[in-house]
């Protein structure tokens, strides 16, 4: 392909995106097809002779189009969102044409200067103090395990990586019953282990780490000869919103001198409403480490998750490591690979400086508290329905609800409604109950769209009753 039909073909996707999304919320929001049947329809070998563009992109709207779960579709209310605003994507499709690899300052400074002060407009966004720097990552998953790998490297004087974890004891690290999965893969991957992430159960009417609990978990172990190395605090757990209160939980890390972490990947973008951060974000500053993803609630297109550090030290005495072919002479600069698990990373920071020149804070903040007003109401329409129940009430977004029946009932409910294809929901579980989850956060969605789901439900629920 010379770079002339790339401009005729980039105008065509162009378009061919700009009507997608115009035409979305005709289509069912989760994908209709059955297991196995994209790949019956995919040759089992490659081509050996070259395709015209036309065949290919023939086949992509008749072969892969049927097979997507639409994630932009503004009736998606399943999961945590993973928005995609257009400026966003702009700057990911110019992102992707000069296609740099920007591990380090030398191999593409615009990259990395920009990712220093995009995290410093997300941390003055987010009302963060000053001090906090910090590294944009590909997700949660790995900030959490890059913070799980310091606390593990603190705990042990920074001996673990060079001389393993044997003779080092029981490393246990502390959380709420509450927490994502990505925390208890964290402690696998860094060789804690399962049995060492201390699970508390999450009381109160935001489901929060007791911090008296803490207290004494951390006290039973120390008599015991454990290890304790790290906390993590929830702002926004995924299955029902739960919510540390963080000053507490920063009062008991400090008492016993542990590295903590909290996980605000989907709440944090929330935090750019000062009105919301009295009740979720009092004591923050104390957190060594702090996660949230603009990819998800904000709008940043995937991926993008921002890691904010008090002290970046404690991480790159962790994580960094410096063959002969990554050193770079001259000035000092930051190489935000030495701060992170993979070496290669993507220019991130382009589609947060688009995405916030775009919308302005105060743009990104109507939306986010229209999700919290919209949800607030369509729960208020759920609870009317007969023999329906809240089982947990709107925290932010995000509320739980069963309808008459079993656990299993719960499960047919969440399916039909997505062979249905109106709306998209998913299930949860809460204190060993299945629950069917409801978040409003798709960037696009109107408050017509979030209402419209109530009458579906009822419609769907009248028909497998
Ligand atoms: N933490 C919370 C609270 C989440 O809801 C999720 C995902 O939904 C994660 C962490 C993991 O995020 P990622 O997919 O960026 O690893």
């Amino acid at each position: 392909m010379d770079w002339d039909e790339f401009a005729e073909w980039s105008k065509q996707i162009a378009d061919w995106a700009a009507d997608y999304h115009k035409t979305l919320a005709d289509r069912p929001v989760r994908a209709q097809t059955a297991p196995g049947e994209i790949a019956e329809q995919l040759p089992v070998a490659p081509p050996e002779d070259a395709e015209a563009m036309e065949t290919v992109l023939a086949d992509f709207e008749t072969i892969v189009m049927p097979g997507m779960t639409h994630w932009q579709h503004p009736r998606f209310f399943a999961y945590f969102p993973a928005n995609a605003a257009p400026p966003s994507m702009l700057a990911e499709m110019l992102v992707t044409t000069i296609a740099a690899q920007c591990m380090l300052w030398q191999t593409s400074p615009a990259a990395t200067e920009m990712e220093g002060v995009m995290v410093d407009w997300l941390r003055q966004a987010l009302d963060l103090p000053e001090t906090y720097t910090g590294v944009i990552q590909d997700s949660a998953s790995s900030a959490t395990l890059s913070a799980v790998l310091t606390m593990r490297e603190r705990a042990t004087g920074f001996t673990g990586n060079r001389h393993g974890l044997s003779g080092k004891g029981n490393l246990r690290i502390y959380c709420s019953d509450q927490v994502h999965s990505s925390i208890d893969r964290a402690c696998w991957v860094a060789g804690i282990g399962q049995e060492n992430l201390v699970k508390l159960p999450a009381t109160g009417p935001r489901f929060a780490l007791d911090a008296n609990a803490l207290d004494q978990a951390i006290a039973r172990d120390l008599e015991d000869g454990q290890i304790p190395a790290g906390i993590i605090a929830i702002t926004g757990g995924t299955g029902v919103g739960a919510s540390d209160q963080l000053e507490p939980v920063l009062a008991v890390a400090r008492k016993h001198d542990l590295y903590t972490h909290l996980d605000a990947a989907w709440a944090g973008a929330a935090m750019i409403c000062p009105e919301l951060r009295a009740d979720f974000w009092h004591g923050v500053e104390g957190f060594d480490s702090i996660v949230f993803n603009p990819h998800k609630w904000l709008g940043a297109q995937f991926d993008c998750s921002v890691q904010f550090l008090s002290d970046p030290l404690p991480q790159l005495n962790t994580l960094k490591i410096e063959p002969e072919y990554l050193k770079t002479t001259g000035e000092a600069v930051t190489n935000y690979s030495e701060w992170t698990i993979p070496l290669g990373r993507r220019f991130r920071a382009l589609k947060i400086w688009f995405l916030i020149r775009s919308y302005g804070l105060e743009g990104l903040r109507a939306r986010i508290r229209n999700h919290i007003v919209w949800s607030g109401e369509i729960c208020e329409q759920i609870r009317a329905f007969e023999g329906f129940e809240i089982v947990t009430e709107p925290i932010l977004s995000l509320f739980s609800f069963r309808c008459p029946g079993d656990d299993a009932t719960q499960q047919r409910l969440v399916d039909a409604l997505n062979d249905d294809g109106r709306i998209y929901l998913t299930q949860g579980a809460f204190q060993g109950r299945k629950v069917i989850r409801f978040q409003v956060g798709q960037f696009d969605t109107t408050r017509e769209d979030v209402m419209m789901a109530a009458g579906v439900i009822k419609d769907v629920w009248r028909r497998i009753a």
